[in-house]
């Protein structure tokens, strides 16, 4: 099996991160900083807020480096 650095899931939700794309704004580490944490590992922590506050700050990334999907919705 293939193993992603950059492929977060809680309960609900599978989270995407893909560094080439992201333009380092900044802003999701801004906005929600319980989550998207700069200097911890793993740099994206889903227990830090909840899955709507997470989808809504994932949708705000202006580079889309950030993605999600519903895990019951979707092939994540
Ligand atoms: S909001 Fe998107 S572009 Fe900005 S730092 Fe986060 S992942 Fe990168």
């Amino acid at each position: 099996m293939e193993t992603d650095d950059n492929v977060f899931s809680n309960s609900d939700i599978t989270v995407t991160y893909n560094p080439s794309a992201c333009i380092n704004a900044e802003r999701c580490a801004r906005e929600l900083s319980n989550v998207f944490r700069n200097s911890v590992i793993p740099w994206i922590d889903l227990d830090g807020a909840s899955t709507s506050e997470i989808i809504n700050q994932v949708k705000k990334c202006p580079s889309g480096a950030l993605q999600f999907c519903l895990n019951k919705k979707e092939a994540c």
